[in-house]
């Protein structure tokens, strides 16, 4: 039993007075791995502009720990921006399946989402979840830089709520 005087009542430690903090584990991995969501690009069409545009200055994505990667083994998140043809799917799930877990997709505008525009196409994929597997779905033909911004924040809030070590 822990005495009134026991140092175990004392307020938490701080690291300004002790030199050290007590964090969950689960809290340290969660701020990791949605604040440092490096994104492998898959700029397939128009949809990869806007994709751009959020990464330039006015949104910089940089800001949030949201860097973009051209080596699929660096990146922990998809963008899959454009329509995905039938040829390109097969390379599309290579770069999947290159990426390191824990891997998180963002399908981006209405053909990554189920074709679009192009959806009775013979030669458009009806949606990337058929290829790999899609975390958050963008919607809009094209999604705004903002809209993009919002999605990438939708994940954040994801992955900081799932638990890996506490239940
Ligand atoms: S959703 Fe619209 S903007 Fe995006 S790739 Fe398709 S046609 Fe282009």
């Amino acid at each position: 039993m822990v005495s009134n005087d026991s140092p175990l009542r004392e307020t938490p430690p701080s690291l300004e007075r002790d030199g050290f903090m007590l964090a969950r584990l689960d809290d340290v991995l969660q701020a990791a791995r949605s604040d440092s969501l490096w994104f492998m690009t898959f700029g397939l069409a128009c949809c990869a502009v806007e994709m751009m545009h959020a990464a330039m200055a006015r949104y910089d994505l940089d800001r949030f720990g949201i860097i973009p990667r051209s080596s699929p083994r660096h990146s922990d998140l998809m963008i899959v921006a454009g329509t995905l043809t039938n040829k390109m799917a097969p390379a599309i799930r290579k770069v999947y399946d290159q990426m390191p877990e824990p891997r998180y997709v963002i399908s981006m505008g209405s053909c990554a989402n189920g074709g679009g525009y192009y959806h009775y196409s013979y030669s458009v994929v009806r949606g990337c979840d058929r290829i790999v597997p899609v975390d958050v779905y963008v919607p809009g033909c094209p999604p705004t830089a903002e809209a993009l911004l919002y999605g990438i924040l939708q994940l954040q809030s994801r992955i900081q709520r799932r638990q890996v070590f506490s239940r």
